[in-house]
């Protein structure tokens, strides 16, 4: 895609790029929106020309909703542009300060409308009052904790969800595997896997992930003439790593941020931080922990 860009708010070679998951380091997971402090500090970030860039699992109306209109509600100013990867890489689009340009699909990515049919009759028949069907996926069939439900609740509920929903994707003709924690390139096997996290369960073309968000984010910043110096991924999943293992294995320099490094932080040939690296104890997580670094960086790269 070609964006208007004034060269003097987006240099050529940015010292950092951020790539961001947003459930996670940007958004809380009880909660689901964003404190205003972490908007301010995207705003500062992307008008002082260091790239944001979102890749994500949510939708694009979800980060229309609690990422693009609070950040120009903040004050984005006009020439500044932010790319978002949503349903891992199979939608993207770009916005600016007057909103959000065209809205991308690759269609070839998306799951059988048959069976999103199916999921969504399957929901509101036996799982409403545990989750509920996400209406504005394009590509993605995803199923979401509600909101009232606890943590251990819906995690009980979401294993019965899962093979049934598995059970469903065989009925339907597709093969497919369920992920507990995807490596990229592992399930080849399968051309759909069913992915839970903690607050939902995705079920999505193999060929998605997190490593194709990071190489359509580069070819985003490519196609506005920008190479940044080196590149910043913040995730809470290990699915999250696939972004820093594609940025380092296409040669780019990348530091892996783990924001709930509970599930144990891997080996890698990259740098990997947590908040202990910024002074914090090990009760900082999520959105505080994905806050402090957007804080940090902001204070060393804008002021
Ligand atoms: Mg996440």
């Amino acid at each position: 895609m070609t964006v208007d860009t004034p060269a003097a708010t987006h240099p050529a070679a940015p010292a950092l790029a951020l790539l961001l998951d947003v459930d996670g380091p940007v958004a809380s997971p009880v909660t689901r929106d964003v404190k205003p402090e972490i908007i301010a500090d995207l705003v500062k970030l992307a008008s002082a020309g260091i790239p944001v860039i979102f890749n994500t699992g949510r939708s694009d109306a979800f980060i229309r909703e609690q990422v693009m209109a609070p950040m120009i509600a903040a004050g984005m100013p006009a020439g500044t542009v932010v790319h978002a990867i949503c349903e891992k890489g199979a939608v993207w689009f770009s916005y600016t300060s007057v909103g959000a340009g065209p809205i991308h699909v690759d269609h070839e990515l998306a799951v059988p409308k048959a069976y999103g049919d199916d999921i969504r009759r399957m929901v509101a028949e036996d799982y409403a009052t545990h989750m509920f069907f996400d209406e504005t996926k394009r590509a993605m069939v995803s199923v979401e904790q509600q909101l009232d439900v606890t943590s251990e609740d819906y995690l009980a509920e979401q294993k019965l969800f899962d093979a049934d929903a598995l059970e469903l994707l065989a009925r339907h003709g597709l093969a497919a595997a369920l992920v507990d924690r995807h490596e990229p390139g592992s399930d080849d096997a399968a051309d759909y896997r069913l992915d839970p996290t903690i607050i939902s369960t995705d079920i999505e073309s193999i060929r998605l992930g997190k490593d194709l968000g990071a190489s359509r984010a580069v070819e985003l910043l490519a196609a506005q003439g920008i190479t940044p110096k080196a590149w910043r991924t913040v995730g809470d999943s290990r699915t999250d790593y696939a972004m820093a293992d594609w940025l380092h294995y296409n040669d780019h320099v990348v530091q892996h941020i783990d924001v709930r490094p509970a599930d144990g932080v891997p080996t890698k040939p990259y740098d990997i931080l947590t908040a202990a690296d910024l002074g914090f104890g090990e009760e900082t997580i999520h959105d505080d922990a994905g806050g402090a670094f957007l804080r940090s960086w902001r204070e060393a790269l804008v002021g």
